[in-house]
C-alpha cells in the first residue's frame, strides 16, 4: 500500500485489545503521545521540548496532533468518530479525531494549517480514513431522516485546502456500527463503549 515508507508504523486496534499501555509496549517508540479529546478544532504540533519527562505524554483539550519527531507515536481514540492518520515522506505525521462536532468546527482544515505552520507546505500528503460510522448508519434526525457523512465532509475539508492531485486519500471503508465483532460503536453500545486506538509514528 502506498501509505507506507521506511520506519512508518500505523494501524488501528480492534475490539478486546489489551489495555492501551500494553498495546503500545509492542512498539519500540521513544514517546507515545495521546490526547484528551474534547471534540474541538484544536491541533497541537508536538515538539521535542514537550517530550522531556515521561515516555507517555497526554495532551489535554486537543483533537489533532502533528509531529516530525522521530520515535514518537501519536494516537487517537474513537468509537464511531472518524480517525484520520496523516503521513508525509519527510517524516511529518498526524492523528486527527474527527467526529461531527469537530468536523463542523473544521478540525481537519485546522490540522493542515497547523502542519503547514510548523513544517511548511507539504505536497504529497497521504491521508488514511479509519473505521467510522458510515453515512447510512449515522442518522442525526429521525423525523427528517437526515444523515451525516463524516468521510465526505472531511474530504471536502482537504479539497478546500490542498490542490487536487497533490495528495492521496486511502479509505478503510469500514463501518464501526455494522461490525460489532470487530469494532466498538458509541451508537450501538452507548456511553460504556470501548475505544479503538489508531496510531502512527516514524520509529
Ligand atoms: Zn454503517
Amino acid at each position: 500500500m502506498s501509505f507506507s515508507f521506511p520506519g512508518l508504523r500505523f494501524g488501528v486496534t480492534q475490539r478486546e485489545y489489551p489495555a492501551s499501555s500494553l498495546f503500545y509496549q509492542q512498539f519500540d517508540y521513544r514517546y507515545w503521545v495521546s490526547m484528551k479529546q474534547v471534540h474541538s478544532a484544536t491541533c497541537v504540533a508536538v515538539t521535542s521540548e514537550m517530550l522531556a519527562k515521561d515516555k507517555h505524554v497526554l495532551i489535554e483539550n486537543v483533537d489533532a496532533l502533528v509531529t516530525k519527531e522521530p520515535g514518537v507515536l501519536v494516537s487517537v481514540r474513537t468509537a464511531d468518530c472518524l480517525p484520520i492518520l496523516i503521513a508525509h515522506e519527510s517524516g511529518v505525521i498526524g492523528a486527527v479525531h474527527a467526529g461531527r462536532k469537530g468536523t463542523e468546527s473544521g478540525i481537519l482544515i485546522e490540522t493542515l494549517r497547523c502542519m503547514t505552520e510548523a513544517f511548511g507546505v507539504l505536497d504529497g500528503l497521504k491521508f488514511w480514513f479509519g473505521p467510522a460510522i458510515c453515512e447510512g448508519c449515522y442518522q442525526i434526525d429521525r423525523d427528517l431522516d437526515l444523515h451525516y457523512d463524516l468521510v465526505g465532509e472531511n474530504k471536502k475539508q482537504i479539497m478546500s485546502v490542498l490542490k487536487l492531485g497533490s495528495y492521496e486519500i486511502i479509505e478503510s471503508g469500514l463501518c464501526t456500527a455494522e461490525q460489532p465483532d470487530l469494532f466498538y460503536s458509541y451508537r450501538r453500545e452507548g456511553e460504556l463503549a470501548g475505544r479503538l486506538q489508531s496510531f502512527i509514528g516514524v520509529l
